[in-house]
């Protein structure tokens, strides 16, 4: 499919000889040829190049001839379980990365590939509620053609007091092939994962993980600073004590080359953070400094057990985020948000609504793309397993 490959070097003549052609980064025009796709926003300005060297490029060269690369740097993609971070290496990272962004591509043209998930079936089994991440998993093994059930938790023989490996065994016996997994207690997929004979995507569990909100986010992110993220400066704030997202994008921007930062007050870090490799601060003032993009966590109320914050007035007064507090982060920082907001808490409505300045709709976006990257992967590598 390495089609940005053959338009890298026999058009242009390579990575640096295109870089200059077209003004980019020769990391940027790399991390196309690695990924054997140009994102969409591209196109028009590689078309116009390329006419310079006796070529007239069209739209339609830019889709991939044949199916995506499961593979990075000559890496296969085997995984068959999505449940932590910690269990990818960074060529599974730039695979997954990499197929999310062909599928943005795709979506923004409406033309997914519905023969990759055919004749499988995927099953969400949400024992939290969410709204963006089930409907995501939904829409995204629709698009690529799969048969998706969602399990309404609340209605099941779960609240009739069936256990979590009771539920896995009936669904095992349906054969599923992805199984979609959130639960309040951390590690419940992970234990599922070696219940079911098919492959389980943790779709958050307890303040464990969320590795696939990490890389929507990793991917929005490579979407809104052309490809290149290496040397970036974010600050994660608020509440990071429960926060599942906030754990798995430490490790995948650690791995990518992100500076991290985390602010927050002390009642809501948590007591090893001074083990998870990267800066913290408590006022918003010191930790914004010269970052490029602000991410902002969701107070999690539901988590919370005694009094973690004087009032949700004073939370907003000293950590919500509102222009005041931006102004202290890089000219034009970029503002970011898993969702779902609690305005006026954490963040103002005028800095979440600014398209300008807010991600928040490119992540939800970039969601069902990921996710769909992240479904045909794995099903790719069970494939693999069973030829
Ligand atoms: N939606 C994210 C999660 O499930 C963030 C949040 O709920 O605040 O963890």
């Amino acid at each position: 499919m390495a089609y940005a490959k053959s338009i890298i070097d026999d058009i242009f003549g390579g990575i640096r000889p295109a870089a200059r052609a077209l003004d980019k980064s020769a990391s940027t025009i790399q991390g196309w040829y690695e990924a054997g796709t140009i994102p969409q926003k591209h196109w028009e300005d590689v078309i116009e190049h390329a006419k310079a060297f006796d070529h007239y490029l069209t739209p339609d060269d830019f889709f991939p001839v044949s199916s995506p690369a499961m593979s990075s740097h000559g890496y296969p993609f085997e995984k068959l379980h999505c449940l932590t971070i910690d269990d990818f290496h960074r060529p599974d990272i730039e695979t997954l990365l990499s197929l999310g962004e062909h599928y943005l591509d795709l979506s923004v043209q409406k033309s997914p590939d519905r023969s990759v998930l055919r004749g499988k079936t995927l099953v969400n089994l949400f024992f939290e509620n969410s709204t963006r991440t089930e409907k995501s998993f939904e829409l995204a093994g629709k698009r690529l053609g799969a048969d998706v059930i969602s399990m309404q938790v609340a209605s099941s023989s779960v609240k009739k007091g069936e256990t979590l490996l009771d539920t896995a065994t009936t669904l095992n016996a349906m054969n599923p092939d992805l199984l979609v997994v959130r639960h309040g207690s951390s590690g419940a997929p992970a234990l599922l994962s070696q219940k079911v004979s098919c492959s389980v995507i943790n779709a958050g569990d307890g303040m464990h993980a969320h590795p696939t909100q990490a890389l929507l986010d990793a991917l929005t992110l490579r979407q809104a600073f052309d490809g290149d993220t290496d040397g970036l400066r974010i600050a994660i704030c608020g509440d990071i004590l429960h926060s599942r997202v906030a754990r798995s994008n430490v490790k995948l921007l650690n791995m990518l080359g992100v500076e991290v930062r985390l602010v927050g007050p002390p009642t809501l870090l948590p007591t090893d953070v001074d083990r998870w490799g990267v800066d913290v601060f408590h006022d918003m003032k010191t930790g914004l400094k010269g970052c490029d993009v602000v991410m902002m966590l969701r107070l999690q109320l539901e988590r919370m057990s005694g009094a973690f914050v004087p009032s949700k007035r004073e939370y907003f007064h000293f950590h919500g985020l509102d222009r005041t507090k931006l102004a202290y982060a890089k000219t034009g920082a970029k503002v970011m948000h898993p969702g779902p907001m609690n305005r006026g808490i954490e963040i103002s409505s005028d800095i979440a609504d600014d398209p300008d300045i807010s991600l928040i709709t490119q992540q939800v976006e970039t969601g069902v793309a990921m996710r769909m990257g992240i479904l045909h992967a794995l099903s790719n590598a069970q494939d693999g397993v069973r030829s």
